[in-house]
């Protein structure tokens, strides 16, 4: 069994293996990208049954969702610019920096952006790249969960704060102490919200934080405005909340021909038709049984866990004669839809067909432009 107790070993001794492991580890990191980057390449996550490279990396590879990402990014640019394989291995460059300068990649910058970012720590490398790549969107998107302590008498009572906490240029975490989020606002495009003192809450709780343009900042204005007989008018997420329900039932409407809400109450009694029409009945049918979810299960019996771009899918393909029956329909996420109908028609009559829809809706988005 392996022993993790070192001390036995001589500093001298301690120093050397630990440089050793360092050189060996870095080589090992660009291996890893390599892997990374070709079984992303050949799409290999999907028929493991997982709909992107990031769910594969994060639920079979079990990375966190920051490693995954980081990861992903940085083996998708070094396999486009393959030197950075050798810069990583050879510790000129590190996971951090690779991943950071990624997406300002060319292949007439790649040269010099390995060069500035030489040796340089993550902030170092940020800053570099905020001088060279100005945007005006620099703070990050980002959620974070808020840590919840619950309070000892002792404390004062926390007064309303505001939502934003500080955003410095090139910060990506939230200061936040008890439950709180501290910081003084410093965009005055945003609105300001607040959140509960000094409260505890049960369900965990998160801090959000995006830039959006000043539309989105005036949509937001006009919910409040119209929210303003329910809610105060500071509530912010009590309004995003909203939002995303209206949102939510919006597109189950147009996906399924009703929402889940309705589709509690009702229970379905549709079956079959000849045609590519699906009735509602029988979406709703097959969205309750296969619980919203992707039902690809890959050879080794794991079931994909997407919920997001799920389409129906005919079990016998449409083509071939199959029904809209609920027997004959699942739910399929769209990277296993699309690898199921590879798998029955062939990859390069998917691709045409492909093709022949983009063309068709280029077309149609054409002619609708210059419609009077
Ligand atoms: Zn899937």
């Amino acid at each position: 069994m392996q022993s993790y107790s070192l001390t036995h070993l001589t500093d001298a001794v301690l120093l050397r293996d630990l440089s050793a492991i360092a050189a060996r580890d870095r080589v090992m990191t660009a291996t890893l990208l390599a892997h990374i980057a070709e079984v992303d390449a050949r799409r290999l996550y999907v028929p493991a049954g997982h709909p992107s490279m990031h769910a594969f990396c994060v639920e079979h590879l079990r990375y966190s969702d920051d490693a995954a990402f980081r990861r992903i990014r940085a083996a998708r640019a070094a396999r486009q610019f393959p030197k950075l394989f050798t810069a990583l291995a050879d510790g000129q460059v590190n996971l951090a920096a690779v991943s950071l300068i990624a997406p300002h990649l060319t292949y007439e910058n790649v040269d010099a952006l390995i060069e500035a970012s030489t040796h340089k720590r993550k902030i170092e490398v940020e800053q570099f790249l905020a001088e060279r790549f100005p945007s005006s969107d620099a703070l990050p998107s980002a959620v974070a969960k808020i840590r919840v302590i619950s309070p000892k008498p002792s404390d004062p009572p926390a007064a309303a704060l505001p939502l934003l906490a500080s955003a410095e240029p090139g910060a990506t975490s939230f200061p936040s102490a008890a439950g709180r989020l501290s910081g003084e606002v410093r965009n005055e495009m945003l609105v300001l919200g607040r959140v509960a003192n000094s409260e505890v809450h049960a369900e965990p709780r998160f801090h959000f934080q995006f830039v959006v343009p000043k539309s989105t900042h005036d949509k937001l204005c006009q919910a409040q405005a119209l929210l303003s007989h329910s809610m105060p008018a500071d509530d912010l997420a009590r309004v995003f909340d909203r939002a995303l329900d209206a949102l939510i039932s919006q597109l189950e409407v147009r996906r399924l021909g009703v929402s889940t809400r309705e589709l509690r109450r009702e229970r379905p009694h549709e079956e079959g038709t000849p045609s590519r029409y699906i009735p509602a009945a029988i979406r709703r049918a097959v969205w309750g049984r296969d619980e919203g979810r992707c039902t690809f299960v890959s050879i080794t019996g794991g079931r994909c866990r997407c919920r997001r771009f799920i389409e129906l899918d005919h079990v016998v393909p449409f083509a071939r004669g199959g029904k809209a029956t609920v027997e004959n329909l699942r739910l399929r996420c769209s990277a296993h839809n699309q690898y199921e109908a590879e798998r029955v028609f062939g990859v390069d009559f998917m691709k045409r067909k492909r093709q022949e829809a983009w063309i068709a809706a280029t077309t149609r988005d054409r002619d609708a432009d210059n419609s009077p």
